[in-house]
């Protein structure tokens, strides 16, 4: 069985079929989705239907994309939404210098509040990172105690000598449909860098179709593409990937249902 450790179902796409992905997840190999809120609405999208279907999880926290309207009220709440029990993480919180919808410096100031609420909530951080990886690795590197409850690089795209950097600060690594991209030439030697105790699967979807589906939204069920290349790029069986990676989930979301 797989988790897909990063969903959007919140998302307009996909919203409307939560009930029926919901509803197959068993029979596709999956047993539970963590939806990632990234703004206010997302957030209270994600927490709900945690609250709605046994097998959804929620993570909730402000991108960096939208980090220029994190205020005080934003925090506020997701202290109070966190206390919920299926409220896994911070997240996903970040640096994304390839868009810069918000201006760098605000982006970093407001990683930093929301990784300072992640440890005081004694939460684990699910951190975007896109064209900032020489920022992010100083930043971690300067805020090493922040990273107490652990940190996750969810849909890890750097190269693998940053990837080894990261993980020596004991960061987890996410792999989503990327890893199937026929121009994803450097991503066996990637994902064969990162430590096998600390890779977990996603999907992103709606975002990030993995092949043989690309052009469609994505869907949590199509992880499998996923795990059979990450097998493949391990010389694994798909379902010695699926236990480690189940393994390495329920480590790192401390608080999600351990009889998973
Ligand atoms: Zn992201
Ligand atoms: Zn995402």
């Amino acid at each position: 069985m797989i988790i897909d450790s990063h969903a959007h179902l919140n998302d307009e796409k996909l919203f409307p079929l939560a009930e029926e992905i919901h509803a197959g997840l068993e029979k596709n190999g999956l047993s539970a989705v963590v939806n990632v809120g990234y703004d206010e609405e997302s957030c209270l999208k994600c927490v709900a239907l945690a609250e709605q279907y046994r097998k959804f999880y929620a993570v909730v926290g402000m991108h960096p994309h939208d980090s220029r309207l994190a205020d005080n009220a934003f925090y506020d709440l997701i202290t109070r939404l966190a206390q919920g029990k299926k409220v896994l993480a911070i997240g996903e919180i970040g640096l994304d210098y390839y868009y810069d919808l918000s201006p760098r410096e605000t982006q970093k100031k407001v990683f930093l509040e929301q990784l300072e609420l992640a440890r005081a909530l004694k939460l684990p951080s699910v951190v975007h990172l896109r064209d900032a990886y020489g920022d992010m690795y100083k930043l971690l590197k300067e805020n090493r105690p922040l990273l107490e409850y652990g940190f996750l690089l969810h849909c890890y795209s750097g190269s693998k000598e940053m990837l080894s950097e990261f993980a020596k600060m004991g960061a987890y690594f996410s792999f989503g449909g990327a890893v199937t991209f026929k121009n994803a030439v450097d991503k066996p030697d990637v994902v064969r860098s990162a430590p096998t105790d600390r890779i977990l699967l996603e999907t992103d979807c709606p975002y990030m179709t993995p092949v043989p589906f690309r052009g469609k939204p994505n869907r949590p069920e199509y992880i499998v593409y996923t795990a059979e290349k990450i097998a493949s790029f391990l010389g694994k069986d798909r379902e010695e990937i699926e236990d480690i990676t189940l393994k390495n989930t329920k480590e790192f979301f401390k608080k999600i249902n351990d009889s998973l």
